[in-house]
């Protein structure tokens, strides 16, 4: 019997019979790894275990170089790939084998996607609910412990097509007619009446499946076609070990009670509207209260920072996108031109250019700068309806965008106050985690970048000196950087953990040259400019879903949309309810009053899940010595005092933006 030399990817090389498995094989190289191994990688080819070796080499070349064998193992992301697509087959098996009849879709394994980790299509006989989740998953379990063996099998098409129609799966027998071959690989789980057109790889065994759980049904078409038969979608997920599936379904109830799309309807704060258009986004009044006081935070320190405030148009000629670079490098993100008198007009993706306009109204010399514009601008991009989530993901929005003209004397300041800006922003809103990316060029990458050496080395060296000034720890992304220049990323993690990506401090060589700006130096003599684009909240519907999330709708007071709800206790109390309402109003709060004739039990109830911050509960008594009895929304009755006490405590949680109500 011939042999062959196998090899780990540093290992010695030890023989193997030409007949060995994989695992055998393994086994021989490493007894530990062999007993962890889900699958392996071949020759780059990612194998199920019971393949043999000598298959796998090339063929009828004298060996020389020993085979490479690379185990897959638990822990790593193509070890969960593997894991989680057995688990799609495992669930497959069990819906064959409680609805006979059903009809097989595909069932890929999801390693992305944050909310699920594999689905699989099915059309079975009688409409499934959610009720019937867990009988899957139970007959999931059961046929896991029997250790079932996943088995390939490499059949001639005809063969293949002829057992997928046997066993009246047309959908299946359709995928084989256009994906397969002249050979089909087919995988059984022996012992159930699974069989499945893959090519693998699997786990060996169903025992290796210890920790999937089964999360929800939706509605798929067979190929995402409407024009296709209706189908339904299984999801699940699957981790190494239930300690993880536990921490990961955690974590998802979590950010499923703080999902913003459910809070912003229940709270009343925003919507989108499919007959407006996806991606759109309604500010309600509450949102908006909440925008108000983003907007009030943000122009005042604007100003307080030397900023101009800026409005700009919409939209503008098609011939200055064309300036700008948009229309060669960026038109498939752009809504379609317009036209008008002849003119070709576009909305707009960005701000930049508009800042350039004023920039360019006058001529500057460098005693006018730094020159900073600042401006709530909204754009609009051409995002594929696919790719939309709720305010996070949007084809509108709005920018608390800037720009920023200075000369190369001024930019050390400069950088270092919009880090600063951005710091105080984060404190204000109440984000503690933040990390920190210095993206800059790569060494050897064949990128082409704009501008000179000095001017990145300066650009750099501005950014990294502005980061050291404040002693903030960032990583420097090699390689990182667009073709424009250096920047400067920030990412703040929320209340449970999950970093968002907000500020940008850009720094842009490209724009300056193409709009060809100048200053005049003290030699007299025209320069360009420095421009540096930053945007701190980011976008402020994204920041808005970040608050929504990171607060779980239960804003601080001074972003709550309303302060204070005025409950009395009966009717007869509604004249003094709305008399304390009308002088909160006065003072510049948010009140609602509930002059329902409901139980006080009830408005307590209702006012809490709005999450006011402050239930101002109104009797006989109160209506007689003016009081007011003060029920805050964690710590509950907080005692009985004067109108006037109360609006002092309130206006002090207003004026320092506090986080907490105590
Ligand atoms: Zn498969
Ligand atoms: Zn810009």
């Amino acid at each position: 019997m011939s042999e062959i030399n196998v090899q780990l990817k540093d290992g010695a090389p030890v023989t193997v019979p030409d007949s060995a498995t994989v695992a055998e094989a393994l086994k021989k190289l490493d007894r530990d790894l062999a007993k962890q191994a889900l699958a392996a990688k071949v020759g780059g080819r990612e194998v199920d275990l019971a393949a043999q070796v000598h298959h796998l080499a090339d063929n009828g070349a004298a060996q020389i170089e020993p085979i490479k064998i690379e185990p897959i193992v638990p822990q790593t992301r193509d070890g969960l790939e593997v894991l989680r697509h057995s688990t799609a087959h495992l669930l497959a098996a069990a819906v064959l084998d409680l609805f006979p009849g059903t009809k097989l879709g595909i069932g890929p394994a999801l390693l992305d996607d944050p909310r699920y980790g594999f689905f699989y299509d099915v059309i079975t006989p009688r409409t499934l609910t959610e009720a019937d989740l867990p009988v899957i998953e139970k007959r999931m379990k059961q046929i896991a412990s029997q250790n079932l063996h996943y088995r390939r099998e490499e059949i001639p098409k005809a063969e293949a097509l002829r057992i997928f129609d046997e066993r009246q799966e047309p959908l299946k027998c359709e995928l084989i007619d256009e994906k397969a071959g002249d050979v089909v690989s087919v995988y059984y789980i022996d012992g159930s009446p699974f069989i499945d057109f893959c090519l693998g790889p699997h786990v060996p065994n169903t025992n290796k499946l210890r920790a999937f759980k089964l999360l929800s049904l939706a509605g798929a078409y067979w190929k995402g076609d409407a024009s296709q038969p209706q189908m339904q979608r299984i999801y699940g997920t699957a981790f190494f070990t239930q300690e993880e599936l536990d921490a990961w379904l955690k974590q998802r109830e979590e950010a499923e009670k703080r999902d913003h799309r459910r809070l912003g309807r229940e709270l009343d704060l925003f919507s989108i509207q499919e007959d407006y258009g996806q991606g759109l986004i309604f500010w309600h009044p509450k949102g908006g209260a909440i925008r108000k006081e983003m907007e009030d935070y943000l122009r005042g320190e604007l100003l307080k920072r030397g900023y101009g405030l800026v409005f700009t148009p919409h939209i503008a000629k098609r011939e200055l996108w064309f300036i700008s670079g948009h229309e060669q490098n960026y038109a498939d993100s752009m809504f379609s031109p317009m036209e008008f008198e002849e003119q070709e007009f576009r909305i707009k993706p960005m701000n930049c250019p508009f800042h350039i306009g004023i920039y360019k109204s006058a001529q500057r010399s460098y005693r006018d700068l730094p020159l900073r514009y600042a401006e709530l601008g909204t754009v609009y991009r051409a995002e594929l309806s696919g790719t939309l989530h709720g305010l996070t993901r949007v084809r509108g929005f709005t920018q608390d965008d800037a720009h920023i003209f200075c000369t190369p004397e001024t930019i050390r300041a400069e950088i270092l106050s919009c880090i600063d800006f951005a710091y105080d922003l984060y404190d204000v809103f109440g984000f503690k985690d933040i990390k920190v990316e210095l993206s800059v060029r790569g060494a050897d990458s064949g990128k082409q970048y704009l501008g000179t050496d000095e001017d990145w080395e300066k650009a750099e060296a501005a950014l990294v000196d502005a980061l050291q000034a404040r002693q903030i720890p960032f990583e420097r992304m090699e390689g990182e950087a667009v073709f424009y220049g250096p920047k400067i990323d920030i990412r703040v993690g929320d209340a449970i953990g999950r970093m968002w990506q907000l500020t940008t401090v850009q720094f842009d060589f490209n724009f300056p040259e193409r709009f060809q700006l100048e200053y005049i130096g003290e030699d007299n003599k025209p320069h360009r400019p420095l421009m540096i684009h930053r945007a701190l909240f980011g976008s402020m519907e994204r920041f808005f879903g970040v608050l929504i999330e990171h607060y779980a709708g239960a804003f601080p007071f001074w972003l709550a949309p309303v302060h204070v709800a005025v409950l009395p206790i009966t009717d007869r109390i509604n004249d003094y309810a709305e008399e304390v309402a009308r002088d909160l109003r006065a003072s510049g709060f948010r009140v609602e009053a509930n002059l329902r004739s409901e139980k006080i039990g009830a408005k307590i109830r209702d006012a809490q899940l709005q999450k006011v911050p402050f239930m101002l509960v109104l009797g006989d008594r109160e209506m007689e010595q003016k009081t007011v009895a003060v029920r805050e929304r964690a710590q509950g009755d907080i005692g009985v005092m004067s109108i006037a006490e109360f609006k002092e405590m309130a206006r002090k949680l207003v004026e320092t933006r506090a986080l907490s109500n105590r």
